[in-house]
């Protein structure tokens, strides 16, 4: 009798005790969560709030070096000019870091605006205007897919297009770039590829590429190492995923989902 009665009776406590135990760890977990949560966002508004009143800075010693080589009677011997060039050069990069830390820091900390038909076609369109010194300077050629239009923040589509398409430019070979943008609709998903003929990229580094800062390709070709880190922060907003395929010295592929519900309805129907 006993030996039944035992086992019942712990049979009816354990759930009790689990739940309890089981509730305190989820409501542990959740107060953990939350203080992370507002540790990352304070964060966030320190990068951006940083960024911002630096360039400030930033652009007061551009403009007084420039102010001081002005000023000087006749034209600068060649070290002045040279320390002069030196000082915007270091500050113009520095205000281009900063650019690229506040719109990082802008798409975590903000959350999403109001979305809207974003027009695909018209972004890789002013992208291609933007950069249009550097398609020429290297002879290159964009083509593209006819692109959808999405329901979407149209503000989040030109960085990512354009860092993309800036990075086969930089990171081209000996050949004059040729860069092709297509699209394809599989499995409930968009699925976009960004393909260049460019050095291309080591297996091992398809990954590190993505964080904040990670470059490769050294000193001699300008960029803040930001680039790929801001159009991954976009691609997670749609709950999407990207992704490079490549390997070095054979061009590279940027490839990257979006549901295909953030298709507008102008496309749709
Ligand atoms: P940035 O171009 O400013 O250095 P990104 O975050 O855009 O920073 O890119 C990170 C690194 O990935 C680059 O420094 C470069 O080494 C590599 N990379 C990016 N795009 C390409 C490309 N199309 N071809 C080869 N390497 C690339």
């Amino acid at each position: 009798v006993t030996g039944a009665v035992a086992p019942s009776r712990a049979n009816k406590r354990e759930p009790v005790a689990l739940e309890n135990g089981g509730r305190a760890e989820i409501e542990r977990l959740a107060s953990r969560n939350a203080g992370l949560e507002r540790s990352v966002e304070e964060l966030e508004r320190f990068v951006f709030i940083a960024s911002h009143d630096l360039q400030e800075s930033l652009r007061t010693i551009t403009a007084y070096a420039q102010l001081l080589a002005r000023k000087c009677h006749g034209p600068l011997d060649t070290e002045s000019a040279w320390c002069v060039d030196k000082i915007v050069d270091g500050a113009t990069r520095m205000r281009e870091l900063l650019t690229d830390l506040l719109a990082y820091s802008e798409l975590g900390s903000h959350p999403q605006g109001a979305v809207g038909p974003v027009n695909l076609n018209s972004v890789v369109e002013s992208v291609t205007e933007n950069l249009k010194a550097s398609i020429d300077e290297n002879h290159a050629v964009v083509t593209s897919e006819p692109l959808p239009i999405l329901n979407a923040q149209a503000s989040d589509f030109i960085p990512l297009f354009q860092n993309l398409l800036a990075n086969a430019l930089k990171y081209r070979g000996k050949r004059p770039p040729r860069i092709h943008i297509s699209v394809q609709r599989m499995n409930g998903q968009l699925r976009f590829a960004v393909s260049d003929n460019g050095i291309g990229i080591d297996r091992a580094h398809h990954r590190q590429i993505f964080e904040p800062f990670k470059r490769l390709h050294g000193k001699n070709i300008p960029g803040t190492g930001l680039g790929l880190a801001i159009c991954e922060r976009v691609i997670q907003r749609y709950a999407g995923r990207i992704w490079v395929e490549s390997r070095a010295g054979e061009g590279a592929t940027f490839l990257f989902t979006l549901p295909d519900t953030s298709l507008s309805s102008a496309v749709e129907s």
